[in-house]
């Protein structure tokens, strides 16, 4: 089961140019064949399906505490996407104006007709996202060497993304998850190592740029957030510890496990967007919520 927090795993800057077309790039992080849909999907299944969990528990917990992590990062490229979407049309609630005008030039116009101006499961193209891009075979060797595999495709598409957008709230997202991603290589790669003595951490970084070259990553690393893999549990998955141990291949820093998730930030409140009628519903009587909460006890 998941236990949900209100909490996003970056604070993220508001656009200084909110733009679709950057938002557009950046669904290809979410939604395409190495985004984050991907990751968490392919974990989370791999991890119900995992055979002989309590012989091999310690891979069974890493893969189940990196399937967890995954949600938060569907949740910050989701966020990155709708900052980036946000009055990026004219607002208002006259449709002769043809407030939405702009979203015929935008890459990808679902994200003014199907959705709210805001994130989609779909690639950069506007592909949906599928099931096809799960990989569970039952074999852990095969399975692990897949996830090392799709962590680094994941870290060469966040790089090219960050190189198509000088947007401030995308370069803080992908920064981030340059860390956290680098994190996840490094564990199925030690991973691989325990489970078949292959020094698979001396392929490592790939591509071969350092995280050091992106200042959005710089900050998270000197925290040593590069360091850290979280169980997202508080007491489950303890025995991810004896995978993720050592020193990390790049910096010989000492990793280290975290039992419980990182605190995490207010997620942004996101504008309305009157035009699209998102959320609609202006009659809504907020003095009468208010009233029951004063009744119930419930704090607003
Ligand atoms: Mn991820
Ligand atoms: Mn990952």
């Amino acid at each position: 089961m998941i236990h949900r927090f209100d909490r996003v795993a970056v604070d993220l800057p508001r656009p200084t140019n909110p733009s679709p077309n950057d938002a557009a790039a950046v669904q290809e992080l979410l939604g395409g064949k190495f985004g984050e849909m991907s990751t968490l999907m392919n974990y989370t299944y791999q991890s119900f399906n995992f055979r002989g969990r309590n012989r091999l528990r310690p891979f069974y917990d890493l893969i189940s505490c990196i399937a967890a992590e995954e949600y938060g990062h569907i949740e910050v490229v989701s966020y990155a996407i709708n900052l980036l979407l946000t009055g990026t049309t004219q607002r208002g609630n006259d449709p002769t104006t043809a407030p939405l005008l702009s979203g015929v030039n935008a890459r990808n116009a679902y994200h003014f007709i199907a959705s709210g101006q805001s994130a989609l499961p779909v690639d950069s193209m506007g592909n949906f996202w599928t099931g096809q891009n799960v990989f569970s075979s039952g074999n852990l060797k095969l399975d692990l060497l897949h996830n090392f595999f799709l962590e680094c495709g994941a870290r060469a598409n966040k790089m090219r993304v960050y190189e198509m957008t000088v947007e401030p709230t995308a370069r803080a997202m992908v920064g981030y998850l340059l860390v956290r991603g680098g994190v996840h290589v490094v564990a199925y790669a030690r991973a691989l190592e325990k489970l078949t003595g292959v020094e698979v951490t001396k392929l490592v970084p790939i591509p071969d740029l350092s995280n050091d070259a992106f200042p959005e990553a710089l900050a998270h690393m000197k925290n040593n957030e590069h360091l850290k893999l979280y169980s997202f549990s508080p007491k489950d998955f303890t025995q991810a510890a004896q995978v993720w141990n050592g020193t990390h291949p790049e910096d010989g820093k000492t990793l280290e496990f975290v039992q419980g998730s990182p605190e995490g930030f207010v997620p942004p409140d996101l504008d309305e967007e009157p035009q699209l009628n998102a959320p609609g519903f202006d009659g809504f009587d907020q003095g009468m919520f208010a009233d029951i909460a004063k009744k119930m006890g419930i704090k607003v």
